[in-house]
């Protein structure tokens, strides 16, 4: 006997099992299309994942083939999230708001067999299914519009799985979910998930300090489920029990901020593009909305600006800035304050909960530049490097981009940080929308989050534009809040404060909308398109 443990493999059907059989009651909420509410609870959810299975099963679905999903966060997508990778099935959410090329690219290099698709979202698959070829298609009846001919609705597909079924024993190291990057740049790149991988997340993501859930708490994932595994919220609500509210297909702040308030959410996460709005909305009327006294939220994807925590404050309600990537499973680092930092002063502690935060345990972290390892100073400029248990070790069936892999086993994220001696992270910029100014650096990010600190600024994006002298000059393009006057002079003097001149833009643009890409991240190469052109020569 050498006196170690069982060998028990770590897979999501002991998740799903247990919420099943632990909290049968604990309820899941679904806003419909026409904005009343679906309810029903874990039992039911742990009967439909399993009859999916059952259904896959019989319908032939073998060990690790894909599973497509073109649908909103849904309970539906929450069974299909269990019954696909619990049947030994890979569960790919597709991005439907790329590209239809985009989309259908991405569902051929998977090589997806079924399609599971909202009704709702029919025009998206009617775009596509020339350029693809799923064997069969459900239908999920979420508005009850009329199923097209030659598709299939889901629930009968469901109830077609024959009853006593038992899930199979699987290894852990198996995939059990897909997503694709959205690829600024090159070609989508698919990153597979083993059920390992996974379940170690949502162990990780529920701890206290970093997401932190309890049964106790109300759950509302506005980030979509197509995006990066829902954060791991989904996997994380149904592990710990917690009650869950979707949104289905209704993501504007009043019809957010209402299903806070009528289910009394504890946690939400999402982009920032969705809290902007959100509190626009507050600062509107706060009094239209009797929010839970513990709301909070968990902000990522891209920069959370400082004032936006301070303006959340000042509502009761607390931001937790995270980082993470599609790589990642997806979460990388995460800013609470450490012990004794309450002590700070006020300013510190913001600037601190503004950074992207520590690694989560398990991820270790390094800075390179060119002299190799930087120093965790604050001020020693690399990229950020990551390697762990739920970091991707390469893309799927692809050439192009295996070069992030470093030969020591570290996967580069592109991301140019700092970080402090504390451990914090704070990313200064995407190697690729870094300024370069006269052979010295510009953070566009820092820009940006102190612009969108300023009272007439709605959003700043900095973008670089050749110029002659100085080889590059920031342009800061702005999207003003209601009825503000953009003043180029009020801004820079704004912005002295805080920066040397030579960091000031040299120009302002003001629109109406900054373009986006899928996920919600601003979209620098749109924006550097339209305004090369104008700043040439200078
Ligand atoms: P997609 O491009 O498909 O949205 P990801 O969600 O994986 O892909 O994007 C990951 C990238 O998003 C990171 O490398 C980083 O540049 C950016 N990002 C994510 N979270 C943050 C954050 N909190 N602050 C700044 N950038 C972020």
């Amino acid at each position: 006997m050498d006196g170690t443990m069982m060998d028990f493999p770590l897979t999501l059907t002991p998740m799903l099992e247990r919420a099943g059989k632990l909290f049968p009651e604990v309820e899941i909420v679904t806003r419909l299309p026409d904005k009343s509410l679906h309810r029903h609870s874990f039992v039911d959810f742990h009967r439909r994942a399993t009859q999916l299975a059952s259904a896959l099963e019989a319908a032939g679905l073998k060990r690790g083939e894909r599973v497509a999903t073109i649908m909103w966060n849904s309970y539906a997508h929450l069974e299909i999230y269990f019954g696909v990778p619990c049947s030994g099935g890979v569960l790919h959410t597709l991005n439907f708001r790329l590209h239809e090329n985009d989309i259908a690219f991405i569902a051929n290099h998977a090589e997806d067999r079924f399609l599971i698709v909202d009704d709702v979202l029919l025009p998206i698959y009617e775009k596509i299914k020339d350029k693809v070829s799923f064997e069969r298609v459900f239908v999920v009846p979420l508005s009850g519009a009329p199923i097209p001919d030659g598709l299939e609705n889901y629930e009968d597909f469901l109830a077609s799985g024959p009853d006593g079924y038992s899930f199979p024993e699987l290894d852990e190291n198996a995939a059990c979910g897909m997503c694709y990057t959205s690829g600024t740049t090159g070609k989508p790149k698919g990153v597979a998930y083993s059920h390992r991988a996974m379940v170690l997340h949502t162990f990780c993501a529920g701890l206290p300090d970093i997401v932190g859930l309890s049964q106790c708490d109300v759950v509302l994932p506005v980030v979509p489920m197509f995006h990066a595994n829902a954060w791991g919220l989904a996997y994380l609500a149904v592990m710990v029990g917690s009650k869950i509210a979707f949104p289905g297909p209704h993501m504007d702040a009043d019809s957010l901020l209402e299903l806070c308030e009528a289910e009394q959410v504890t946690l939400a996460a999402g982009v920032p593009t969705i809290w902007i709005g959100i509190l626009q909305a507050l600062e509107n009327d706060a009094s239209r909305w009797k929010l839970h006294p513990d709301f909070r939220t968990v902000v990522g994807g891209s920069a959370l600006p400082e004032s936006m925590i301070r303006d959340f404050d000042k509502h009761g309600i607390t931001t937790i800035h995270a980082w993470g990537m599609t790589e990642l499973t997806p979460l990388g680092t995460l800013s609470r304050l450490k012990r004794g930092m309450e002590g700070m002063s006020e300013d510190a502690r913001y600037d601190v909960r503004a950074k992207q935060g520590m690694p989560v345990p398990y991820v270790e972290a390094r800075v390179v530049d060119d002299n190799g390892e930087a120093p965790w100073d604050g001020k020693s400029m690399g990229e950020f490097q990551v390697r762990g248990p739920w970091v991707a070790a390469n893309y799927y069936n692809s050439e192009e981009g295996q070069d992030k892999w470093t030969d020591d086993g570290w996967f580069g994220t592109g991301d140019v940080v700092t970080m402090d001696a504390e451990g914090y992270v704070k990313i200064t910029d995407r190697t690729k929308d870094l300024i370069k100014s006269g052979g010295e650096w510009i953070s566009s990010v820092d820009l940006e989050n102190a612009l969108m600190g300023h009272a007439s600024v709605r959003e700043a994006a900095v973008i670089a534009v050749a110029h002659e002298k100085w080889t590059e000059r920031p342009l800061a393009v702005i999207v003003a809040a209601e009825g503000a006057d953009v003043n180029a002079a009020s801004l820079n003097d704004f912005l002295s404060q805080n920066f040397a001149k030579w960091w000031l833009p040299d120009a302002y643009e003001v629109v109406e909308e900054i373009p986006r890409t899928s996920t919600g991240k601003f979209l620098k190469t749109a924006l550097r398109e339209k305004f090369a052109d104008r700043y040439a020569g200078q």
